[in-house]
Parts: structure tokens; C-alpha cells; sequence
């Protein structure tokens, strides 16, 4: 199977794609005013601060929108797959865009959701299941 493109591992975003070597998900956080945000970036959003960092979070969300692609958009990705719009718990409004791992006719808006990764090389791709608690 040909090999899946991967993220490169830019210095600002290195610890969310390497996060998973543990098993947590990692979330930039500001410590000025508690506010998590996704992408990182060097400035909080909400009060400009600088002083951001990875911070682990539960790994539980639900899910805000889909897509279903039946394109092979990536070498070693079978279609079709959900691509989500994942909401994770600790935020209204912090997503986290990627593959949902479910059964297509099983996907809908709302589900809860809870991540795992998928390991290629030195990336931990987040993926997120159905969270059947
Ligand atoms: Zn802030």
C-alpha cells in the first residue's frame, strides 16, 4: 500500500501531530486566559497573549459537520471515508478537522466522539471513533 501523505512537522505544530506517542491529544492553551485554540498559533485569539502552550485534553468531542468523500484523496486512504468537523469537550467552538472512523450510514451530526491515533513514521494521526460511553 503506497504510503499516506503526511503532515509536515513545522515547529509551531509538531506537538499536535506527536502528541499521540503517549496516547493524549494536545491542545494549544493560553495561560493568561485559559482560552484553548486549534490551528497554533502565536497569539491567542481572544486576548493576544503570548504565553501559549500544548495542553492535554480529554480526547472526547462530538460531531459539528461532515463530509463524505468517495474521491481517493489520499494514497492509502480507502473511500469512501468521513472527513469531521470535530468540537472537542473542552471548548464550544474548538475543532478539530479529520477522519472519523465509523460506518458511514452510522455517522451523524451530534454523535459522540472520542480520538485515537493512527502512528505513520514520527506522526500520530488524531482519528476520532464513536465514543460509546
Ligand atoms: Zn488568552
Amino acid at each position: 500500500m503506497p504510503a499516506r501523505k503526511l503532515p509536515r512537522l513545522e515547529p509551531e505544530t509538531a506537538f499536535f501531530w506527536t502528541s499521540g506517542a503517549d496516547g493524549a491529544l494536545r491542545i494549544q492553551r493560553c495561560a493568561d486566559c485559559g482560552t484553548y485554540q486549534h490551528p497554533p498559533f502565536p497569539r491567542c485569539a481572544r486576548c493576544h497573549g503570548a504565553a501559549l502552550s500544548p495542553e492535554v485534553v480529554s480526547g472526547k468531542g462530538r460531531l459539528a459537520s461532515y463530509t463524505v468523500n468517495h474521491e481517493p484523496w489520499l494514497p492509502g486512504l480507502p473511500v469512501p471515508f468521513v472527513f469531521g468537523v470535530v468540537e472537542l469537550a473542552e471548548q464550544p467552538q474548538l475543532y478539530v478537522f479529520t477522519n472519523v472512523l465509523a460506518p458511514i450510514e452510522a455517522v451523524r451530526v451530534g454523535m459522540p466522539l472520542a480520538v485515537g491515533f493512527e502512528r505513520h513514521d514520527d506522526v500520530w494521526l488524531p482519528m476520532f471513533r464513536e465514543d460509546p460511553a
